[in-house]
């Protein structure tokens, strides 16, 4: 009583009693009944209870960005922020010089505008929003077209028809999976017509004989026949990663400087920051998204806010971008810092694990994640943890039910522990106490 709340306690206690009692009346041992067995299982109880809470994981599984388990992990900087703003009071909507109100967006307009080069900028809860409220705003009872090949779904049921349906946007699509031309977009510009839509196919790749409209010759049409173009980017790089070594995707500045009215991106995939949707652009356009009821519905909270801001500061003014930010520093690993990483671990894993288990450091491919870049891996080095008599699946649920949880990954039947986003040996060598 002194670690719980009484009525939380009674009703704990209630409900263990009373699977007793179905127990018993369905043939059950009245001899469970002994005071002791009663405590052991409302303690149970109580302990499962407390252990629904966010748990910590440790991302062995190579993908860099995993959606299931949070995506981007983010910069000393911007935990501190949100620490910061989750703790008390501070100038959200406050314009301290004047003492006047202000505006939530104030903390990251200036850089984001800076970094994507577009004259105006909105934050929303995440991209799913961007799109959904740049659509509402722009295109509402009006046409958007869009090729047939980028009609995209990504995980967790964002569909573009979807979207646009619940915009009030009309979908007309254009061209066919494989070939989109220039005349299918300009063909079906009418005075319904309110954007032009590109988005970019980042969880798949269509190859072959295909041919699709570039941003530019996109934006030519638009500019001919004055119709905005917008785009989904999806993840969208606020830097260009190939000078990083790593396989290019679309930077955002590079597409608003190409002419896009509208840029919408994710604040969590390669930008390596909190759960955001960021639309960048023309002022016009993003003075209606502001002026738009479902602004407000979809707007971020402060803590979001204050880790966007940071991770946009360190983006604008940091000459360390790679070791700055987990995410960049995680793609970009040395394989010869994971090897010998990997050899560190080798030792605690052997005494935690015993001598049944084999253990070996391995060449493997790790994923950038959230569907960017699905095609492109990255060479990286693991350790694979195998047992006589253990399948793989076996092996990967006592990782998962060790203190901390470690996640890794099956590849070609064996269990594997990607050492891409571990950073201290020890975090790999869980505690199995109470794991088989
Ligand atoms: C990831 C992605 C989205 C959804 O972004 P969230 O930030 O996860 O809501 C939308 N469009 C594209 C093209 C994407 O890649």
């Amino acid at each position: 009583m002194q670690r719980y709340d009484r009525q939380y306690l009674a009703d704990s206690i209630r409900a263990v009693v009373s699977e007793l009692r179905v127990g018993l009346s369905q043939g059950g041992d009245v001899r469970e009944f002994s005071a002791d067995d009663v405590m052991a299982r409302v303690h149970e109880r109580l302990a499962a209870e407390d252990g629904s809470r966010p748990r910590r994981i440790v991302n062995a599984t190579g993908v860099v960005l995993h959606t299931n388990i949070g995506r981007a992990a983010l910069a000393a900087d911007a935990v501190e922020a949100v620490r910061q703003a989750a703790s008390g009071a501070i100038d959200l909507e406050l314009d301290v010089a004047s003492g006047r109100r202000g505006d939530r967006e104030s903390w990251v307009r200036r850089d984001l505008a800076a970094l994507t080069g577009a004259p105006a900028v909105s934050v929303v809860n995440n991209n799913a929003a961007a799109v959904l409220l740049a659509l509402n705003s722009v295109a509402e009872g009006r046409e958007v077209i869009v090729s047939r090949g980028e009609l995209v779904e990504i995980g967790g049921s964002f569909r573009i028809p979807d979207v646009m349906a619940k915009s009030g946007a009309v979908l007309r699509e254009v061209g066919t999976t494989n070939r989109t031309h220039p005349r299918d977009y300009a063909e079906a510009i009418n005075e319904r017509t309110a954007l032009l839509l590109k988005v970019h196919t980042s969880n798949y790749r269509i190859v072959g004989f295909t041919c699709d409209v570039d941003l530019s010759a996109l934006v030519a049409i638009g500019r001919e026949r004055g119709v905005p173009v917008m785009e989904d980017l999806g993840s969208g790089a606020l830097v260009d990663l190939s000078s990083f070594g790593l396989p290019r995707e679309p930077v955002v500045r590079e597409r608003v400087e190409a002419g896009a009215d509208v840029v919408t991106f994710s604040g969590d995939k390669l930008l390596g920051g909190p759960q955001a949707g960021l639309i960048v652009g023309r002022e016009d356009l993003l003075g209606r998204i502001a002026d738009n009821p479902l602004k407000r519905a979809l707007r971020c909270d402060k803590m979001t806010l204050a880790a966007l801001a940071a991770t946009l500061r360190i983006y604008r003014s940091s000459p360390h971008l790679s070791s700055e930010l987990p995410t960049l520093r995680w793609l970009t690993r040395p394989p010869e810092e994971m090897e010998a990483l990997g050899k560190a671990c080798l030792v605690g894993l052997r005494t935690a694990l015993g001598p049944a288990y084999d253990l070996e450091v391995i060449d493997d491919e790790s994923e950038i994640g959230s569907g960017a870049l699905p095609i492109e891996t990255l060479p990286t080095k693991a350790i694979a943890v195998g047992h006589p008599d253990r399948s793989a699946d076996a092996i990967a649920g006592s990782f998962r039910e060790a203190d901390p949880c470690v996640l890794g990954r099956i590849r070609r039947g064996r269990f594997v522990l990607d050492l891409r986003c571990i950073v201290d040996a020890s975090e790999l060598i869980p505690n199995f106490s109470g794991a088989s």
